[in-house]
């Protein structure tokens, strides 16, 4: 996860530093001098980077993901698919889960 999250940091930074570079119609960057549609090739780069970050958080928004057949808890980098890595069973995010299956508290 920790990965996912550096990605968007550095798609924000890069959406930043463009927008900035952008507005002022060019400017320096690392000592360089970048035009406004290099700056607006960062924000669209920036944008991708976040974008893609998000994608891959929403194949498993949540940490940590119970097992509805063994009851088991594993947290999503355990996981590569919505089953149990151990029994194969079908797995749940664990936000919220006892409020969706309350008999299961
Ligand atoms: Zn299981």
């Amino acid at each position: 996860m920790k990965i996912y999250f550096s990605w968007t940091i550095l798609g924000c930074l890069f959406i930043f530093i463009g927008i900035d570079i952008w507005k002022n119609n060019g400017g320096k960057l690392h000592y360089s001098y970048v035009s406004s549609g290099g700056g607006v090739i960062l924000i669209i780069f920036g944008i991708f980077m976040v974008y893609h970050s998000r994608a891959k958080k929403k194949q498993f928004p949540g940490k940590y993901y119970k097992c509805l057949n063994c009851g088991n808890i594993h947290p999503s980098n355990e996981i590569s698919e919505l089953k149990c890595p151990e029994c194969k069973g079908e797995i749940e995010n664990l936000k919220g889960f006892f409020r969706r299956n309350p008999d299961k508290r």
